[in-house]
């Protein structure tokens, strides 16, 4: 994999913007950049549409007084991308270099070059690495308990984790279900101390400790018995004696953490100690000028469809200003 000198190409093959990933920031920012007439170009990875095609029914993104399905909500995303006039090419990323302008950046497919770079490659979800746990994934078992604790009304779920957002989460989870079991495969929470006293406050939270899910049992579908219905419960087995025993439970959310999509962008751009990269406080900016960054992959807070499809805003915004004061850049046709 080797990068070309700027001098091999020539302007016609410079894109004004790159937009790396196809979830929410992406697409919006696709959106943004090409009613703004920059004729962006979107990347879109090995997952299309982004972590919403992992999930069913999305019920808190606004513009919609039914729940929507998380699929069906990116299509309606890229589609209104492709409309306004980006162009969306099927490919992964593997290499950057920002040290050199045209920024470059080394596709599966082939070499992209562009004056300003959008990075919306999203985080990706640790889960327990169980079959049962990805059959059932958007059928009862979620990783995120903002999104899908309201489907768990009344309902017994267990929550798997032993940090803040396993914490924060089971706390969540318990203004909505009957009772809500955390389950950690050691004998203490790594939770701060005043989030653990607020969950062991709580009637309806219950702890397991050193367990660990082994499997999720649920329901076949009765026309269809390859797909799945729904979780009826998980097994767990004890870490100290392995002995195993099955918990009935409509739901499990993991919460053992995310791993941001930065691996390629590493040696290129600053990272916390979590490897999510680092913008400018307020904007998308990051220490290069021209690359600008949106959504999860720069955000283990927030980690909302609304709240990246809003950062994909600000970074197009962004990458428009930054355009605007580079001379040579102008609007008509890059690369087709
Ligand atoms: C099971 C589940 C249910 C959820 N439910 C909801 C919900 O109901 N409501 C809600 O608001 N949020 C929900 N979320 C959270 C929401 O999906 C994320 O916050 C949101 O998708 C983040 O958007 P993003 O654009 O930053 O990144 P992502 O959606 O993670 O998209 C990242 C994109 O980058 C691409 N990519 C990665 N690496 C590369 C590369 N090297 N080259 C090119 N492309 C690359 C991927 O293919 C993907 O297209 C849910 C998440 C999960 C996992």
């Amino acid at each position: 994999m080797t990068l070309e000198s700027p001098s091999a190409f020539s302007n016609q093959d410079i894109l004004n913007t790159l937009i790396i990933g196809a979830g929410p920031a992406g697409y919006t920012a696709a959106i943004y950049l090409a009613r703004y007439g920059r004729n962006p170009l979107l990347v879109t990875g090995m997952q299309p549409g982004g972590q919403l095609t992992l999930t069913t029914e999305v019920e808190n993104f606004p513009g919609f007084a039914e729940p929507i399905q998380g699929p069906w909500l990116m299509d309606q995303c890229r589609d209104q991308a492709m409309a306004c006039g980006a162009k969306i090419e099927y490919d992964t990323i593997n290499a950057v270099d920002f040290g050199v302008r045209p920024f470059q950046c080394i596709g599966d497919a082939r070499t992209y070059y562009a004056h300003s770079i959008i990075i919306s490659t999203g985080a990706a979800t640790k889960w327990l690495d169980l079959d049962s746990e990805t059959f059932y994934r958007g059928h009862g078992v979620s990783s995120c308990a903002t999104c899908d604790g309201r489907f768990f009304k009344d309902k017994d779920v267990a929550i798997v984790g032993g940090g803040n957002t396993a914490a924060e989460e089971a706390i969540f989870l318990s203004q909505h279900a009957k009772t809500v079991t955390l389950i950690h495969r050691r004998d203490a929470l790594r939770a701060d101390k005043v989030l653990q006293q607020r969950l062991f406050d709580i009637p309806k939270v219950r702890l397991l400790w050193n367990h660990k899910v082994v499997r999720v049992l649920g329901t076949t579908q009765e026309h269809n018995p390859a797909l799945p219905g729904k979780v009826t419960g998980i097994v767990v087995e004890n870490t100290l004696s392995q002995e195993q025993t099955s918990l009935p439970m409509d739901g499990l959310f993991v919460a053992i953490g995310h791993s941001p999509n930065t691996d390629i962008f590493k040696q290129a751009l600053p990272t916390d100690s979590d490897g999510y990269l680092l913008s400018t406080p307020g904007s998308s900016a990051t220490s290069i000028p021209g690359v600008f960054v949106a959504g999860d992959v720069q955000d283990h807070v927030y980690r909302q469809a609304v709240t990246a499809a809003g950062q994909g805003c600000m970074a197009a915004m962004d990458a428009e200003r930054f355009l605007q004061i580079q001379p040579q850049h102008h609007t008509q046709d890059m690369v087709q």
